[in-house]
């Protein structure tokens, strides 16, 4: 049962890659002197812009979500620089341990593990910074652990109320392409991402944007190194300088028929609304297995409790342990679906960790791979004797029927 029909990837990252990625990339290797690979490069340059929505500059890394990371930290500090990190999971806390290992001294704002930014507490310790020793303040727009979707705007907003000059740098690896997200509008100063989630594209492909504030605020920066320089990137003399050396080639037609679809076919804001329709599916259906028959809750319930505050990419959901373990156990076995481990929701080996699974709706996907991973949550929860409420997938239909 288990090798018939297409099995679905449904964990935040690496998503489901679309036959035509696939496609594109399944050929020779190119010449990296000349023709296609040079001649596709200023049409994926415009594209990445389009989707992060700047009109300055992006740099290409061979690198994972990890990488782009470390891409912009080298870029951005020296040696006893002072950062501000706000932790909304264990993404957020992940950038900030990157950071302090340069020599960085990290100062962390942490809103736990089911609430955003709080951007007055952002305000506060920017305001009592009065010699202006923190450089940059990172975050992340989503934190893939939690699903917890911070307001970025209001990040920025913190920051000009507060008449801080610290750059502003965001996490936008698992909302990119999923998530509203407007990097020059919002005041976004540097914003990193990978090609794995929904940017639809193998994992190998690290990106970081940053406008003309970062790039200034980088040609002093000591750890500037040439492997990770973006100077070089984004203002080549040769060819090879886009990379730092040889093209990730099969990748960049891989990602080129990506944007393709997400950027010239659908559109960006296209994307965003499909994402959120589908977000909107899988939260009503949770709500709806949370509250049990007898008016009595399951235990089953959304991690993040305001919609405002939730990831439209991936939903993390808290069942009563080990339940989820179970679940995921069983639509791996029986329905071909494999969900997402409960990523740093508790501590690892430890019994509540069997508590949480994260579901994916990000990139490459549709109405009926969301309802279909919805009917084998279901159909697991009654093998296996988990209570749960009714009516759940009827109404996340209705969602997707409005
Ligand atoms: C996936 C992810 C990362 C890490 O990316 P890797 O490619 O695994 O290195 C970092 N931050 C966020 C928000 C992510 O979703």
């Amino acid at each position: 049962m288990t090798n018939t029909g297409r099995h679905y990837l449904a964990i935040p990252g690496p998503s489901v890659v679309p036959d035509r990625v696939l496609n594109a990339m399944h050929r020779a290797s190119p010449d990296i002197y000349s023709g296609e690979l040079h001649e596709i490069m200023p049409g994926i340059y415009e594209d990445l812009k389009k989707l992060a929505r700047t009109k300055h500059y992006v740099a290409i890394y061979i690198a994972n979500g990890h990488g782009a990371w470390e891409a912009a930290n080298t870029n951005l500090f020296s040696p006893g620089d002072h950062a501000l990190a706000l932790v909304t999971g264990r993404f957020g806390e992940g950038w900030a341990q990157s950071v302090e290992a340069l020599g960085v001294t990290v100062q962390r704002l942490d809103f736990g593990k089911q609430s955003p930014v709080d951007p007055e507490a952002v305000a506060a310790t920017l305001a009592a910074d009065t010699d202006g020793r923190i450089k940059v303040v990172l975050m992340s727009h989503v934190d893939t652990t939690t699903s917890v979707r911070n307001d970025v705007a209001a990040v920025r907003a913190a920051l000009d109320r507060a008449g801080h000059p610290a750059l502003l740098a965001v996490d936008c690896i698992a909302s990119l392409g999923c998530d509203v997200f407007e990097m020059d509008q919002w005041g976004v100063d540097v914003m990193v991402s990978a090609s794995q989630k929904g940017m639809m594209t193998p994992p190998g492909l690290g990106f970081v944007w940053m406008n003309e504030k970062a790039r200034q605020a980088s040609l002093g920066s000591r750890w500037r190194t040439p492997y990770w320089d973006w100077l070089p990137r984004i203002d080549p003399s040769r060819f090879y300088q886009l990379f730092g050396g040889t093209a990730p080639t099969h990748h960049l037609f891989g990602l080129r028929a990506a944007l393709d679809m997400l950027v010239r076919e659908e559109g960006v804001e296209a994307a965003w609304r499909r994402h959120e329709r589908l977000a909107r599916t899988v939260w009503t259906a949770f709500d709806a297995w949370g509250e049990g028959e007898d008016g009595q809750p399951t235990g089953i319930g959304l991690n993040v409790a305001a919609p405002s505050s939730r990831s439209h990419a991936v939903t993390t959901v808290k069942f009563v342990s080990p339940h989820a373990t179970e679940l995921r156990n069983w639509t791996q076995a029986h329905a071909g679906v494999t969900l997402g481990v409960g990523l740093g929701m508790a501590p690892e080996g430890d019994f509540g960790a069997d508590g949480y699974l994260r579901i994916a709706h990000m990139g490459h996907v549709n109405t009926h791979m969301t309802l279909g991973v919805l009917g084998a949550i279901e159909a697991g929860m009654s093998a296996l004797n988990i209570p749960h409420g009714s009516s759940a997938l009827a109404r996340a239909a209705a969602v997707l029927a409005s």
